[in-house]
């Protein structure tokens, strides 16, 4: 493919820190750009935020929010592995409470001291736990058809994470230590414009790096502060009232115990069913095809389906 300027915009971030060239992209090359930076392994089947500050790095086209946000919401993989975002918990909490107790009876065991975060409380420990929770669910994402050489994808979804920005500090790991975003495979698929300035001796390259290191993490550092106030705010928000129809299609989420396999690594969401019937405000009878049986189950356990 040939680049043109005419295909080219420039894009400035609101604080003026960041510039890119992007590349205006036509109809019919969308979906594979959306592939690439969402589906490869090195993009990670990342949420919407992650996969949109990926594209901007590179591309425009108008409207690419709403295609970015239909891609992941209609990408069956993410779907099996995520469920929907609220939901209750009720099982979760036993499981947590039976993990709480073995984890302090070890520490007490090894004469470990508690520090102030709780065990198993992830909330105390966000940033981490945060961190651990998203590559084990991109990991799940890549294990579909066998759970045995995740170690093998683990570079590769680093990779992914690395290129993404992340919410709290809206730069991706790979600016806040190189100082410069990574090269992934979509820029060998479509190029980058010749008139990118690149550094030309190593002193001033250094110098540059500094320069646009303190930059970032000042920068960093506002936004950390302001990312506090949202998930604050996200906490606080109330639990959607979700409702279904008769010939609705639904994820149904059914975790099960493989022998030999990690739930951690498995998609719980099990998909399609098609909902039959609504017999209370919180239980569905619900069917997977034709010929098998129908079931009741629980709404909490039901998740609208937007795939194709
Ligand atoms: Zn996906």
């Amino acid at each position: 493919m040939q680049l043109k300027d005419a295909d080219l915009q420039p894009w400035e971030a609101p604080d003026g820190l960041v510039k890119y060239w992007q590349l205006v992209v036509p109809k019919k090359l969308r979906s594979k750009i959306l592939n690439e930076s969402h589906n490869q392994i090195t993009s990670g089947h990342l949420g919407v935020k992650k996969t949109l500050s990926r594209l901007r790095q590179k591309f425009y086209w108008m409207g690419m929010r709403q295609d970015v946000e239909e891609w992941c919401q209609a990408c069956n993989v993410c779907c099996a592995k995520k469920g929907p975002k609220k939901r209750g918990c009720a099982p979760l909490q036993l499981y947590q409470s039976f993990k709480i107790a073995v984890f302090c009876e070890s520490c007490k065991l090894l004469g470990i001291k508690k520090t102030r975060t709780t065990p198993l409380r992830p909330q105390s420990d966000g940033m981490a736990e945060k961190f651990n929770w998203t590559l084990g669910q991109e990991l799940a994402k890549y294990c579909v058809e066998g759970q045995s050489e995740w170690d093998e994808k683990l570079p590769a979804l680093l990779m992914a994470y690395r290129s993404a920005a992340h919410e709290s500090t809206g730069y991706t790991p790979a600016k806040l230590m190189l100082g410069h975003e990574l090269c992934l495979p979509v820029d060998v698929l479509m190029g980058r414009p010749s008139g990118e300035e690149l550094p030309t001796d190593t002193s001033s390259y250094t110098k540059h790096l500094q320069e646009r290191l303190a930059e970032v993490h000042h920068q960093v550092r506002k936004s950390l502060r302001f990312s506090g106030e949202v998930m604050k705010s996200r906490y606080d928000a109330k639990a959607n009232e979700v409702n279904f129809q008769a010939g609705d299609n639904v994820w149904f989420y059914n975790p099960q115990r493989k022998k030999g396999q990690s739930p951690k690594l498995q998609s719980p969401w099990d998909g399609t069913y098609t909902v039959l019937d609504s017999l209370s405000d919180v239980t569905y009878l619900i069917r997977r095809s034709r010929k098998s049986r129908p079931m009741v189950v629980h709404v909490n356990r039901l998740w609208q389906y937007h795939g194709p």
